[in-house]
Formats: structure tokens, sequence, C-alpha cells
């Protein structure tokens, strides 16, 4: 028998619980890079998507990024040259993930952007706030477990980023796709 003493104990003890981790109920996996930042593999409409993303009290922050698995599979096949970029500290580089948001190293700086950028009407693409800059050691543990993450994708053999898809052999194609052409170029 519980008395009323010790259930509004309970309550108390359950409110003042501080989580430090996401919820992890709804990931595929889960992979910690490091200053409560996060990589999940998480479902997503009828799909999964990769978030990368800062989490505070176990809630998700604005700094973050939710990949589409078009993108994610574009950004492990941009990890090279991003790496190269940052090794050297003496390179920009821009990679399109798809959509506008881009991943990229800036000359001079020990860290990868990945973004949503934007693009005014005749003016040049420009970063906007949403996205996430990963520090040197949390992207070296990125791609430390990039083979643990994409094993948690299930048939990731078989899935083609946008890019590749076959109606995009013809630059026609390519062009026409909001995804790998945003603005209309
Ligand atoms: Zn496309």
């Amino acid at each position: 028998m519980t008395s009323s003493r010790e259930s509004v104990y309970e309550n108390k003890m359950e409110r003042t619980v501080v989580q430090t981790k996401p919820k992890t109920s709804e990931a595929l996996m889960e992979i910690e890079l490091g200053n409560c930042r996060y990589v999940r593999v998480t479902p997503w409409k009828d799909s999964l998507r990769i978030d990368i993303r800062e989490w505070e009290n176990g809630k998700p922050t604005k700094i973050g990024v939710s990949l589409t698995l078009s993108r994610w599979l574009t950004f492990c096949d941009a990890i090279e040259e991003l790496e190269k970029a940052l090794r050297s500290g003496k390179i920009d580089v821009r990679c399109h993930l798809g959509g506008n948001v881009f991943a990229t190293v800036s000359n001079g700086y020990r860290c990868v952007n990945i973004r949503q950028f934007f693009k005014p009407e005749s003016q040049e693409l420009t970063a906007t706030r949403k996205g996430i800059a990963l520090r040197l050691c949390e992207w070296n543990t990125l791609v430390e477990y990039l083979p643990s993450i994409n094993f948690a994708i299930p048939n990731i053999d078989t899935i083609l980023p946008c890019h590749m898809q076959p109606d995009h052999s013809s630059v026609q194609g390519a062009l026409m796709c909001s995804e790998c052409n945003p603005n209309g170029f």
C-alpha cells in the first residue's frame, strides 16, 4: 500500500530528474559526439533521417541539422574532401548535400559546418543560422563511427542519393530537380 506521503515524494523525485541524454526510444542508433551533441538515426515519414544535433536537458536544441538519407549519403561521399580541407587548413570547400544544405570547411577554421543556406534574388548563396558547426574532436568521432551509423540504416547499399538517380543522367534531368538544383541556376 502506498501512503499519500510516499506518492508526493515520488512525484517530487520525477520532477527533479535531470535528463542529460536524448530519449533513445525512437532512435535506431545514437552516437555521442561530445559536448551534448549526438548523431541519431530516427524514423521520419516513411523513411529515416540522420539528425546531428546539440541537446539540452534531454531536449533537442535549434543547433543542428536533420539530413534525409539522400543528403546523408551525399555527405558520406563528401567526407574525404572535407577531411582534406580540414587537415590542410588552407582551403575553402563547399559540398552540396541537397536542397540548400551544404557542408563547408572555411580556410583557417578547424570545424565542419553543416548548414542551411539561402539565395536571395540575384545574390550569392548565404549561410543561415540553421545548422551546426562540428568541432574537430566531434568531427573525428563522427568519422570514426560512420560505419556503425551506416550499419543501422537497412539496405543502405540499395539507396541512391538524388543526384545519382537514373533520370539525372542527362543535364536536363538534374537541372529540373529542386533537390539538386534548388535555386534554378
Ligand atoms: Zn535530384
